[in-house]
């Protein structure tokens, strides 16, 4: 065992972890993730006609990271990075790390290797990493991340998701969050229940809470911290095909209840994924949830990716002019959102991406 790692969650490190899951979902603020890998922001950039490589995809990122310092750091805790982003630096030569803790802005990282078949199963998933994890983690603490996250994927179709499928993932998710916290990093932990499928909001509600469960009682047995973590699951809709839509206040009735049935108070705080809706949805069914009278023991906010940058993408399209543009989209987005955190939200804050819809099939990361 390497010496930089913990053996059991000490008082310190208890404290360490739970400052900086607070931190993450300060009222008022929320996560963007910048996280995507090299194959998933090529599809980003093929919407958009820009070449995928590695100067791209540095000028992309810097656009983000230098989106005005006063306003964006009063609406963004932190930022998820891919490895390649980790170690980049902006043509002024500052490196990423710095750009954002100039921003009081906490950096993460993404440390899954990406969800593979789960053999046996009718096409359902697990998701890869563990074998170096610890090592990853001491190396990234020290580069300066602060938490990371682990993307789980399960499918709503029929007979899934299979009791294999739900308990392989919580029990992957449990060992990276302990192997996290070993090296002084936050989870996020992420079980998302893709949107695909005709399923109604009721059927999405009943899965989540059967997968949320199987999550909560492996965190339980492999000893994780949960003041030390954040969870990062799908709001409950209806499926991306259902006939019928549901309004804001039954998606966040839904949303809380599940919640309510599954996540110990004892989490630090709750912070989505868009997971295909459009940039105005997921701010006005965040700030629906936020407004809903009922028991919320956590911090509840946004870990939003494609509701983050889709106008910015769009408005951005590779022109050097447009960036100033592109990054007053981010801003435009950053505050709806942070209102949202809030339930102050009154809507029609619309980018360049308006209300299309993200939905992408089978979505990888
Ligand atoms: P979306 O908000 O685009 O669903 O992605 C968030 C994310 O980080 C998925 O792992």
């Amino acid at each position: 065992m390497p010496a930089e790692s913990y053996l059991k969650a000490e008082p310190e490190l208890k404290t360490e972890l739970s400052e900086i899951a607070t931190a993450m979902v300060m009222p008022g603020k929320g996560i963007l993730a910048a996280d995507e890998s090299t194959s998933t922001i090529g599809k980003r950039f093929n919407d958009i006609n820009i070449e995928n490589n590695e100067a791209n995809r540095k000028a992309y990122r810097e656009l983000l990271f230098t989106a005005n310092k006063d306003v964006i750091s009063t609406h963004i805790s932190g930022v998820i990075l891919f490895h390649e982003t980790l170690y980049q630096a902006a043509d002024d030569g500052t490196p990423f790390v710095e750009l954002l803790k100039e921003r009081n802005i906490i950096p993460g990282i993404k440390v899954d290797k990406g969800v593979v078949p789960l053999f046996g199963t009718n096409d359902e998933c697990t998701t890869q990493g563990l074998d170096d994890l610890q090592a990853r983690c001491i190396q990234y603490k020290k580069d300066g991340c602060q938490f990371a996250k682990w993307r789980c994927v399960l499918k709503i179709k029929k007979g899934c998701p299979s009791k294999l499928a739900i308990l392989e993932n919580a029990n992957v998710l449990a060992r990276y969050a302990s192997i996290c916290q070993s090296a002084r990093i936050v989870p996020i932990v992420e079980p998302e229940i893709l949107p695909d499928g005709s399923h109604d909001i009721h059927k999405c509600q009943q899965v989540t809470e059967e997968v949320l469960s199987a999550v909560y009682k492996a965190l339980a047995d492999h000893n994780v911290y949960l003041e030390g973590t954040i969870l990062k699951p799908n709001m409950v809709t209806p499926g991306h095909s259902c006939p019928t839509k549901a309004t804001p206040e039954e998606i966040a009735t839904a949303t809380v209840t599940a919640l309510q049935r599954t996540v110990p108070p004892a989490v630090s705080g709750i912070a989505f994924l868009s997971g295909g809706q459009s940039e105005e949805e997921a701010s006005v069914n965040l700030n629906a949830i936020n407004q809903y009278l009922g028991k919320k023991p956590w911090s509840i906010s946004f870990s939003y990716g494609r509701a983050l940058q889709a106008s910015v993408l769009r408005t951005w399209a590779g022109k050097k002019e447009q960036v100033e543009a592109a990054q007053n989209e981010l801003i435009k987005r950053a505050k709806a959102n942070s209102e949202a955190t809030l339930g102050t939200y009154e809507g029609g804050a619309v980018g360049k991406a308006g209300n299309a819809n993200l939905f992408v099939e089978n979505h990888a990361y």
